[in-house]
């Protein structure tokens, strides 16, 4: 929970909830997990009580136990933010997992439509649930919410976002985080995924091409990409190849696109290193070079440009 938040697009989070399960390989290196975890040792009982139950040691390392914490302590918080936020829902959990009951979900949404001036950034990877959620509920009029689904390989991307356009909502968004390897997008963004001789972006153009957005069907509206954070052994490495594709496509479709970090591994092509010699390196498959560092360190930049492109909150509510 926090005012400021270290999510580059986002102002604020907001985790009613507390504690998760894994549920694909995106989830292996979990930041929420160890986060979790030393909360839960925290000598502040309110934190300690948030986190406690949620995590254990196995035999194989630091596991979630799938307990989940309702902290309905912490339902209000988006009421006393006077100031309008752009508010990352469930930064340390999974709001749509099945150990949460509806009736909590209830209380999280009645809250989101409370505060109109606040948007509401959703983000699962039980796309399913959300999508049954939220046709049950009456989301047409409150624009400021916006559900997204985080997907990390192309077969998580065609389970998931099918089932997030069947979502009527004003936003639709995708983080692609992290990235583990080819993912194409194209064919559920509005525009053009690929550049056309006849007549280049233009939607309303005659060379016979249709768009989803032309045909009426919803889109993904923005898509946000990052690489994996962590120790060299855990993090995996993103192949600027797979972000420079998604980027691509964005940039023909004219999708909102964020180039997030490339995580603990960066690939050394995309910089200019003196002495590779002192840092810890790595190759992949297909020989390309990567150092380990910070994702501070290596910035956003892809191809030396910087990719921070978000939409703007809109206007509107119940
Ligand atoms: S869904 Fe998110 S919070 Fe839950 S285990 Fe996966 S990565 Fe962690």
């Amino acid at each position: 929970m926090a005012d400021k938040s270290k999510i580059p697009y986002c102002d604020a989070t907001w985790s009613p909830i507390a504690g998760c399960t894994k549920q694909s390989p995106g989830c292996r290196n979990c930041f929420a997990l160890r986060n979790a975890h030393r909360m839960a040792a925290n000598p502040n009982p309110k934190l300690h009580r948030r986190y406690a139950g949620t995590t254990h040691m196995t035999g194989h390392g630091l596991e979630w136990t799938g307990h989940v914490n309702l902290c309905r302590e912490l339902l209000d918080v988006p009421a006393q933010w006077k100031r309008p936020r752009r508010i990352f829902v469930g930064a340390m959990s999974d709001l749509f997992q099945p150990a949460v009951p509806h009736a909590f979900l209830d209380c999280v949404f009645e809250m989101m439509k409370r505060e109109p001036r606040h948007t509401f950034l959703l983000l699962t990877k039980h796309a399913q649930r959300m999508a049954d959620y939220m046709a049950l509920y009456d989301v047409e009029d409150a624009p400021h919410i916006w559900p997204g689904v985080s997907v990390e390989t192309q077969r998580y991307a065609e389970e998931r976002i099918p089932e997030l356009l069947r979502i009527k909502a004003a936003m639709h968004w995708v983080s692609v985080e992290p990235l583990l390897g080819p993912v194409d997008l194209s064919g559920w963004m509005w525009g053009r995924a690929e550049p056309c001789e006849v007549c280049p972006k233009d939607e309303d153009c005659d060379c016979g091409y249709q768009t989803r957005r032309s045909l009426g069907e919803p889109t993904i509206d923005s898509i946000v990409v990052g690489g994996e954070t962590g120790w060299p052994d855990h993090a995996r490495r993103m192949n600027p190849l797979w972000v420079q594709a998604i980027r691509d496509t964005c940039v023909y479709s004219q999708t909102p696109f964020w180039f997030k970090s490339w995580g603990a591994w960066a690939p050394a092509v995309q910089f200019e290193f003196g002495d590779l010699q002192k840092e810890r390196t790595c190759q992949d498959d297909t020989g390309l070079l990567y150092v380990y560092g910070s994702p501070t360190e290596w910035g956003n930049k892809l191809d030396s440009v910087t990719g921070e492109n978000f939409p703007e909150p809109q206007k509107g509510g119940c």
